[in-house]
């Protein structure tokens, strides 16, 4: 089975080029191979590789820089996976595509669930809301994969944020009163490869439509950096290095405190149901999520990690 990724240089995409797919004959596509920008260039690759799945793990990410770039962000995040899911359409093969819990307000009490009324409140939000559309409209075998908060041992993230300010500062100021669920690129990798295996192939009877696919449990952005620095500390040597450095004092602060251009929902608690009921495995737990990524990062590479420049969601 033939698998066309794009966004092979983000955080999912390394994660799914790392995977061992002895079953897959896996087309890692990157900016290079592919503008996403330009129909015309996703329709040409699309035609040369003849998938019989595509993972679009590739989008317009930058949250902030969205509202003075919307035309780009639009055109990434919502023409390209159009131009995917009609080209998957038109061989047949199956497109997953990730979405975000950023097309919610965040005003509901509990989790959503994927019936509920999008309602982005920025323009990167309003792109995915509009890509989840296109996606749909193409009429293919398509799965919409919504997760949230993504981070991991690559890439400019919170969880790289945290271990390099912790070594420019005793103390980090972090927003308490957003809650969600932190969700590593390798736990999503993992779970699509494992959708690939049960959907891919034509002859299965793929449940189009949209899951949300976060970590188990929630916490604030607050509680997710004192557990990482706790993680950290852990499973360090005491005498190599400087305990301030590892355990900074994590102050809560409130989304006021900290202005964005790009506002963010308080709630992005999205209800795992569905997908637990349908595809029968639940991702695991933020933390032990996070465990395995500050393990990776505890060790060789963490200063080429906390230099990887960029912005990510
Ligand atoms: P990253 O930002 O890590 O990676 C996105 C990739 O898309 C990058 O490799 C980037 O290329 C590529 N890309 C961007 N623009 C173009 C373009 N015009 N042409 C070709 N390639 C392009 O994303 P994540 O791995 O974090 O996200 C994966 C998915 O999960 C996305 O759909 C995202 O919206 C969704 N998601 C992410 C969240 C997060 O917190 N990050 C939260 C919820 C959902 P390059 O490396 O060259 O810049």
């Amino acid at each position: 089975m033939r698998v066309l990724v794009t966004g092979k240089d983000g955080q999912v995409g390394r994660e799914l080029a790392a995977l061992p797919h002895t079953e897959f004959e896996m087309v890692m596509a990157g900016r290079g191979d592919c503008d996403l920008a330009r129909e015309e260039s996703i329709r040409s690759l699309v035609r040369r590789v003849a998938p019989d799945a595509i993972v679009n793990a590739a989008a317009y990410t930058a949250v902030d820089k969205a509202e003075t770039e919307q035309d780009l962000c639009f055109a990434v995040n919502a023409t390209a996976p159009g131009a995917l899911a009609e080209e998957a359409a038109r061989l047949g093969a199956l497109l997953i595509h990730y979405s975000t819990d950023y097309v919610f307000d965040g005003t509901k009490g509990g989790p959503y669930v994927e019936s509920d009324p999008v309602a982005p409140l920025n323009t990167y939000g309003a792109s995915k809301e509009a890509g989840e559309r296109a996606v749909a409209a193409a009429n293919g075998r398509f799965l919409v994969l919504r997760t949230s908060w993504v981070y991991g041992s690559h890439g400019k993230n919170f969880l790289s944020t945290m271990l390099r300010l912790a070594q420019e500062r005793p103390e980090i100021r972090v927003v308490d009163d957003q809650i969600g669920a932190p969700t590593s690129a390798g736990a999503i990798a993992r779970a699509t490869a494992r959708l690939l295996r049960q959907y891919a192939l034509p002859s299965t009877s793929v449940p189009s439509g949209i899951y949300h696919m976060t970590a188990g449990g929630s916490t604030s952005w607050c509680g997710f950096a004192r557990a990482i620095f706790e993680a950290r500390s852990a499973g360090a040597n005491p005498q190599a290095v400087n305990p301030r450095i590892l355990n900074p004092r994590v102050v809560a602060i409130t989304s006021e405190e900290y202005p964005t251009p790009a506002k963010r929902p308080k709630n992005s608690r999205l209800s795992n149901d569905r997908f637990n009921l349908f595809f029968g495995f639940h991702m695991p737990q933020w933390q032990e999520q996070m465990a395995e990524v500050v393990a990776a990062v505890r060790q060789p590479n963490l200063v080429s990690f906390l230099r990887t420049p960029g912005e990510r969601e």
